[in-house]
C-alpha cells in the first residue's frame, strides 16, 4: 500500500505504533499509514476501502484479514486552542480537526513521541521531529508540547499513556505523571463509548494486569468503574481476586486463547454487586439470585455513564453473577442440570476464581471441576439422584439402580 501510494506521487510513511514496536523488536498490532494524498484519493487508489470517521476522516482499506488505517496528514493544534479551524469543547477537549496539512504539521498532533515517528518508504529512512527515537532507546513515554494542554485536549491520552507504559514497559515521563494526576477528572468529560473503546485495549491487549496497577497508582482507575474502585479500597480480597483475573487474562492472550469483557467485567462488578445485592435483600424478600441479578443490572445502568457497555455483554454477565449462588447447590437435578446451562463454563470459571481466593469452598469447587468428566450415570451418583433425569438412556438408568441394588 506505501508503495502504491508512493508510485501515484504521493507520499507515504508507516506511522505510530508500527514504527515503534518494529524499533523495540516487537510485533506490531496494527499499521498505520500517512499521506498527503486526500481520502478520496486515497479511495481512488484501493478498491477495498472505505471513508470513515467524524473527528478525524480517515480511510480504512481492507488488506487480507487486516484493515490499514490510512490518514492524510492534517494541520498542527500547536497553540491553537482558540483556533477557529479546529472545534474544541468549553474544556479544551478537541471535538473536529479536519484541516490537511504536511507531514511537520501533522507530526504535532500525535500523543507521544514515540509514536510520532514516520518511515519514508521512498527511502526507508525515519522521520523524527520530536527526538521519539531518543525515547524509544530510554524507554520514556513523552508527550509532545505542553503536557497539560495536550491532555485537556484528548483525555483519553492518559489512559494511553498507562496503556503504552504497561505494554512497552517505558516510564511514563515525570511531567506528564504530574499533569495526569491534575487533569484525571476531564476523564469524566470523554464519551463513555470511547471510553469502552479504550477499556478493550486496556485489558484485552495482554498487559491488563500491569495497566490495572498503573491506572489505580494514577487514581484513573475510579474515573472508569467507580464502585469497584471503592471496593478494591476497602475488601483486600478482592483485590487480589481481580488481580488473579487479570493475570489470568492475560496468560489467555498470550497462549492467543480467546477472551470476553464480559468475563472480566464480572469481575470487577462482583464485590459491588455482592454488597448491593445483601442490602436489597435486607429490604425486600428476594432470592440471592434474585438479589444478584437485580444489584448487576442497577450497577449497569449506573456504569453506563462512565463506560458505556454493551448490552451484549451486560446480560450475560448478569446471568453469570447471578448463577453463583446454584454452585452452592450439590443434589438434586436443578444442581445437575446447571452442568447444561449456556453459561456454565464462564459461571464456572468465576467459581473457581473466587476459590482460589477464598471466596468459595475448594472442595465443593473440585466437586464440580470433577463432575464435568464423569458420564451420565456416574454424574447422577455424585447429584445424589435415583434415576437418571429424562434425557439419558433408559438402560443406562436401569443398570444404574440395578447395581445399586446389588451393592445394598
Ligand atoms: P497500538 O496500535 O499498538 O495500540 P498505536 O500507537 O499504533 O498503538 P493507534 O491508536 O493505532 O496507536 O494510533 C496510531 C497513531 O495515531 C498513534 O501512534 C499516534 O501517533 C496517533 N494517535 C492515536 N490516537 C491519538 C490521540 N488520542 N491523540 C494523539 N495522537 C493519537
Ligand atoms: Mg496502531
Amino acid at each position: 500500500m506505501l508503495y502504491r501510494l508512493h508510485k501515484s506521487g504521493f507520499q507515504a510513511f508507516l506511522v505510530g505504533g508500527g514504527v515503534r514496536d518494529a524499533l523495540l523488536g516487537l510485533h506490531p498490532k496494527d499499521f498505520d499509514i500517512a499521506t498527503d494524498a486526500h481520502p478520496e484519493e486515497v479511495r481512488a487508489l484501493f478498491g477495498n476501502c472505505r471513508l470513515i470517521g467524524r473527528r478525524f476522516r480517515l480511510a480504512h482499506i481492507r488488506f487480507g484479514r487486516e484493515i490499514i488505517e490510512v490518514a492524510t496528514f492534517r494541520a498542527a493544534t500547536e497553540g491553537t486552542e482558540n483556533n477557529g479551524d479546529v472545534e474544541h469543547d468549553h474544556k479544551g477537549r478537541i471535538l473536529r480537526d479536519n484541516v490537511y496539512g504536511t507531514i511537520d504539521e501533522d507530526v504535532w498532533r500525535r500523543d507521544f513521541t514515540c509514536n510520532a515517528l514516520y518511515y519514508n518508504i521512498a527511502d526507508f529512512s525515519i522521520w523524527d521531529y520530536v527526538g521519539g527515537v531518543d525515547d524509544v532507546k530510554r524507554r520514556r513515554l513523552v508527550l509532545i508540547g505542553d503536557p497539560d494542554r495536550r491532555l485537556r485536549e484528548d483525555p483519553v491520552r492518559m489512559l494511553r499513556a498507562v496503556r503504552f507504559a504497561a505494554k512497552l514497559d517505558f516510564k511514563i515521563d515525570l511531567a506528564v505523571q504530574k499533569s495526569i494526576r491534575k487533569n484525571r477528572e476531564l476523564l469524566s468529560n470523554v464519551p463513555p463509548a470511547r471510553l469502552f473503546d479504550e477499556f478493550l485495549k486496556m485489558f484485552q491487549a495482554g498487559f491488563a494486569e500491569t495497566t490495572f496497577e498503573l491506572l489505580r497508582e494514577f487514581d484513573l482507575f475510579r474515573m472508569l468503574f467507580p464502585e469497584t474502585d471503592r471496593a478494591l479500597n476497602d475488601d483486600d480480597a478482592f483485590l487480589r481476586f481481580t488481580r488473579t483475573a487479570l493475570a489470568n487474562t492475560d496468560q489467555r492472550v498470550a497462549a492467543e486463547k480467546s477472551v470476553t469483557p464480559m468475563f472480566l467485567l464480572g469481575v470487577f462488578f462482583w464485590a459491588p454487586v455482592k454488597r448491593s445485592a445483601e442490602e436489597l435483600r435486607s429490604r425486600e424478600k428476594m432470592s440471592v439470585a434474585q438479589s444478584l441479578s437485580l444489584a448487576a443490572y442497577e450497577l449497569s445502568g449506573r456504569q453506563q455513564s462512565r463506560v458505556s457497555i454493551p448490552r451484549r455483554f451486560t446480560t450475560p454477565m448478569r446471568e453469570i453473577l447471578a448463577m453463583q449462588p446454584r454452585f452452592d447447590v450439590r443434589r438434586g437435578k436443578r444442581a445437575m442440570n446447571l452442568l447444561e446451562h449456556r453459561r456454565f463454563r464462564a459461571a464456572y470459571d468465576l467459581m473457581m476464581l473466587r476459590s482460589s481466593c477464598e471466596d468459595f469452598d475448594p472442595e465443593l469447587a473440585a466437586f464440580w471441576t470433577d463432575v464435568q468428566n464423569q458420564n451420565a450415570e456416574e454424574r447422577c451418583k455424585s447429584f445424589d439422584l435415583q434415576q437418571a433425569p429424562r434425557g439419558t438412556s433408559r438402560r443406562k438408568a436401569r443398570g444404574h439402580r440395578r447395581r445399586r441394588t446389588k451393592q445394598q
